[in-house]
């Protein structure tokens, strides 16, 4: 139950699906946790409801696109709960499904802005609190679509590739500030995210969509958000502290072929 306790631990993303869930298991651990999103409804009930149960959360409307609204907001969390060290860049978003030869330029710069610059943003201002607390962990979301390729969404897909050389890049840069650097690769996990992308796919029997999508994953089912949850506490606490410069696909298999 402790397991990252004594942390402050910035989650992007925070008011749904699988950043809900990090920001609930990590306050369950001990850590203190800001969370970020744009859903402030939500947000506010996912903080409030870790307050009631004795944990310590505060939510903050981020765009994790806006530079200065997220550098304002990382100072505000350093300066309210005395630090930062874990950030879990999780917010992104699934975007245009258009091919390459039909998307236009502002549908694609719509993923890069929030999935690629959105980590750099938070990334880049969150670095300073780190390097002052004397090291930290910063863990990116990208996905099975960042290992391989897959015949849709390829501004989505290229946005996932980038988070993996970036976490491998800032592994190698800041190790020896003792900040570490690791990405998470989850396959499907049942979020309003990919029930979303299911029915822009055109399905109209979810059930059997989900189902037909879990088929794909050799254990033969969907993940759940707690099962990319565990593995972010996991990168953010202590026990991992050799890890830096992975990536941790936490996907049923999907990857492994
Ligand atoms: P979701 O859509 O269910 O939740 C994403 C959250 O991010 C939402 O609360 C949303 O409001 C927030 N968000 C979106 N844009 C934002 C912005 N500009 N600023 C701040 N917050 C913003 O998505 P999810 O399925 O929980 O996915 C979370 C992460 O995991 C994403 O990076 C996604 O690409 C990645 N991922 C998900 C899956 C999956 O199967 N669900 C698979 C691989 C990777």
């Amino acid at each position: 139950m402790d397991r990252v306790t004594g942390k402050t631990c910035i989650v992007t993303g925070a008011a749904l699906g699988i950043g809900r869930a990090c920001a609930e298991r990590l306050a369950e651990e001990g850590g203190a946790v800001a969370l970020f999103d744009l859903h402030d409804n939500e947000g506010e009930a996912v903080a409030a409801a870790i307050r009631e149960r004795g944990g310590r959360a505060r939510y903050w409307h981020v765009d994790v696109s806006d530079e200065p609204a997220v550098k304002r907001a990382i100072d505000d969390v350093a300066a309210e709960f005395g630090g930062v060290n874990v950030v879990v860049n999780n917010a992104g978003i699934s975007g245009s499904t258009k091919l390459t030869h039909e998307i236009t330029e502002a549908e694609w710069d719509k993923v890069q802005a929030v999935n690629v610059k959105g980590v750099l943003f938070c990334c880049k201002h969150a670095i300073p609190h780190l390097k002052a607390a004397g090291g930290g962990s910063i863990i990116n979301l990208s996905s099975i679509y960042g290992l391989v390729g897959a015949a849709d969404v390829p501004a989505y897909h290229a946005s996932k590739g980038a988070v993996r050389l970036m976490s491998k890049t800032d592994a190698l840069c800041y190790a020896a500030d003792r900040i570490r650097v690791n990405s998470v690769h989850p396959g499907y996990i049942w979020t309003p995210m990919v029930e979303n992308h299911l029915k822009a796919s055109g399905a109209t029997d979810i059930e059997a969509a989900r189902r037909d999508v879990g088929a794909l994953h050799p254990l033969g089912h969907m993940g759940d958000v707690d099962d990319i949850a565990w593995g972010v506490v996991y990168l953010a606490s202590d026990e991992s502290k050799f890890i830096t410069g992975a990536e941790l696909a936490i996907d049923g298999g999907y990857t492994a072929r």
